[in-house]
């Protein structure tokens, strides 16, 4: 395929119409941006980004030629300039800048993250920890160090720009952050630290977030929060070494490193021992990215799936023609609509709470983690499934890394394990959704789906938002099942739950975009999807063998290709 041809905001209908619906206010600021940025991801960065994987991943240079050491990381010069340009379309940036029409939200600067993530998850993994540090130095930190970090974490300048890391895991673990066993000692002004971390991406970053433990307290209350710069005020490298750099699957274009500290320099970020609330915060903003790369994940297998089966015929008629095939690019394609209606409810709640703070009530917060937790999980887990469909539909072709495909399956691989492994996502929604919520009446997302399906009229999925009613009964008796029971069996059930309530909340989402779309322009397509999704999901047997809906027949032409035709192809 010719990248010069591609667009990948002009060529994706559903992040035009979410931007439409959300983020309209930024129409003559923003959009013109989204389709320059979006032909400059389809073209330039991903070209680079193939060569990053296969011949230009990052390389640790731990000494220099005197044997002293430097702990310097080599990258290919096109990555470098991958890099520089991405920080300046101002994906982290904007947000911090003064010039605008309004503070500009995370649903924005998370459709300029998507684009480029399409491109390459190995370098939006980078731009992550950096969007991550710098919220926390904009919440947590004092007017100081504000001042001090802020502008370079948020510069818009290749030649000013910080970038971050966050610094959690050792060893010992990564899910149980309460084992961490790095000490920080103060002294003076500052802190030293010293220990270990067994993961470190973007390991010689600017300015990490790093976890270490003050004073005796066990688990994660011991933990202290610090902002750990890689050269200090004198110009000279902070103590702290690279051993070496992992031997990754996949987003092989960050640098993750092994790192050793020790009497390494750390400012204290908030208070001894809020450290975990406050890196907590900080996940919190990779999860929101970790989601949104995952479906920018599956929007490209769908799209590369799509324009192969097109292009390529067997027996005499074009891939595309045959019912199986179709199925399976139907479904991929419903999914993708679940997952954006969920990622953008996740979006409109993280900016009401963190971005217009109209709205910071504690159970909105509640309401955010829930959501943060189900579009990690369910994006995630989708975009593995999804680039392996894709692989499948380009036959032996998708194995062989002239395609892309198998980078798409090995960078998605990995959103399911950082920034907190699916069960350990399913613990903290579980965490979140019974924290002083003792019956399903009183159950903030509960509440907040049951309102959303009453607010629903349209006569046409009538059927399904009976569907939905019964199972958000179930899911509710589910919920007053578990509060009560004891903790290993909420534990046991946990994930199980997750996916409920996710099904659940993206059926009504999903009913909720095609009333707006149909009361908007008559829209009938989401009306279908909706259908499609709510009938696979909880009455199955419509459509199996013996019924008499075959849905690649019935559904095909206006969920898929109707839709896509003139975007997808030659995207
Ligand atoms: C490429 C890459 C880059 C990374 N970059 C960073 C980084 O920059 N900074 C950083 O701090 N970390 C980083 N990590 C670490 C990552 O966040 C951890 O690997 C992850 O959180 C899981 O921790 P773990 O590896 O210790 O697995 P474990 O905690 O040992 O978990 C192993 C498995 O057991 C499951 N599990 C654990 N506890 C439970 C439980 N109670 N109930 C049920 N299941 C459970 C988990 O879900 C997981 O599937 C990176 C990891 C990778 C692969």
């Amino acid at each position: 395929m010719d990248n010069k041809k591609r667009n990948w905001y002009q060529n994706d209908p559903i992040m035009q119409r979410y931007f439409r619906q959300y983020v309209s206010h930024l129409k003559d600021w923003g959009e013109e941006r989204l389709y320059q940025l979006g032909e400059y991801c389809a073209g330039p960065m991903e070209e680079r980004a193939q060569y990053t994987d296969r011949d230009g991943t990052p390389k640790l240079i731990r000494y220099n030629r005197q044997g002293e050491e430097i702990n310097e990381i080599w990258y290919n010069e096109g990555y470098l300039q991958t890099v520089g340009d991405c920080y300046e379309w101002g994906v982290v940036g904007w947000r911090y800048q003064e010039d605008v029409p309004c503070k500009i939200p995370y649903f924005y600067s998370q459709l300029m993250f998507m684009l480029m993530s399409k491109a390459e998850v190995g370098f939006t993994c980078p731009v992550t920890l950096t969007m991550s540090v710098a919220f926390v130095i904009e919440k947590y930190a004092t007017e100081e160090q504000k001042k001090e970090f802020l502008p370079r974490l948020a510069s818009m300048n290749r030649e000013t720009l910080h970038q971050g890391a966050t610094f959690l895991t050792e060893i010992q673990g990564g899910s149980d952050v309460g084992s961490v066993m790095t000490k920080a000692v103060k002294h003076g002004e500052h802190y030293l630290l010293t220990g270990e971390k067994w993961f470190a991406s973007n390991c010689d970053a600017d300015g990490a977030l790093i976890l270490a433990r003050t004073g005796e307290t066990l688990g994660t209350k011991g933990l202290s929060l610090f902002y750990l710069p890689k050269k200090l005020k004198d110009g000279s490298r902070n103590n702290v070494s690279i051993r070496r750099l992992k031997d990754k699957l996949g987003v092989r274009a960050v640098a993750s490193g092994e790192l050793v500290l020790q009497d390494a320099i750390g400012y204290l970020i908030g208070k001894e021992q809020e450290g975990f609330k406050l890196m907590a915060e900080a996940l919190n903003v990779s999860r929101m990215c970790t989601a949104t790369g995952s479906l920018a994940i599956s929007q490209r297998a769908f799209s590369e799936a799509f324009t192969y089966v097109t292009e390529r015929h067997t027996f005499g008629n074009s891939l595309i023609s045959y019912p199986m095939i179709r199925e399976s690019l139907l479904n991929m394609m419903v999914d993708i609509e679940a997952s954006w209606t969920l990622v953008a409810q996740m979006l409109l709640h993280f900016d009401r709470v963190h971005t217009t703070q109209e709205d910071s009530f504690p159970d909105t917060l509640t309401l955010l983690r829930c959501l943060l937790a189900m579009a990690k999980v369910k994006c995630s887990e989708q975009s593995v499934l999804h680039a392996k469909e894709s692989l499948e539909m380009h036959g032996g072709n998708g194995y062989i890394e002239e395609y892309v495909t198998p980078r798409l399956l090995r960078d998605a691989q990995v959103n399911t394990v950082w920034e907190g492994a699916t069960n350990i996502m399913a613990l903290e929604f579980w965490k979140n959704m019974s924290r002083n919520q003792p019956d399903a009446n009183q159950n903030i997302l509960l509440r907040f789906l049951s309102n959303g399906l009453n607010e629903l009229t349209l006569s046409a999925y009538a059927e399904e938002c009976e569907i939905a009613r019964q199972e958000l009964q179930k899911v509710s008796g589910q919920f007053d099942y578990l509060v009560q029971a004891d903790p290993l069996t909420q534990q046991a059930h946990a994930l199980h739950f997750l996916t409920s309530v996710t099904q659940l909340a993206c059926a009504i989402f999903l009913m909720q975009q095609a009333e707006y779309g149909w009361k908007q322009d008559g829209e009938t397509r989401m009306i279908k999807v909706a259908k499609y999704y709510c009938n696979r999901t909880y009455r199955p047997s419509l459509y199996g063998i013996g019924s008499s809906c075959i849905p690649s027949v019935e559904y095909f032409e206006e969920i898929v290709s109707g839709f896509v035709n003139g975007n997808v192809v030659n995207v």
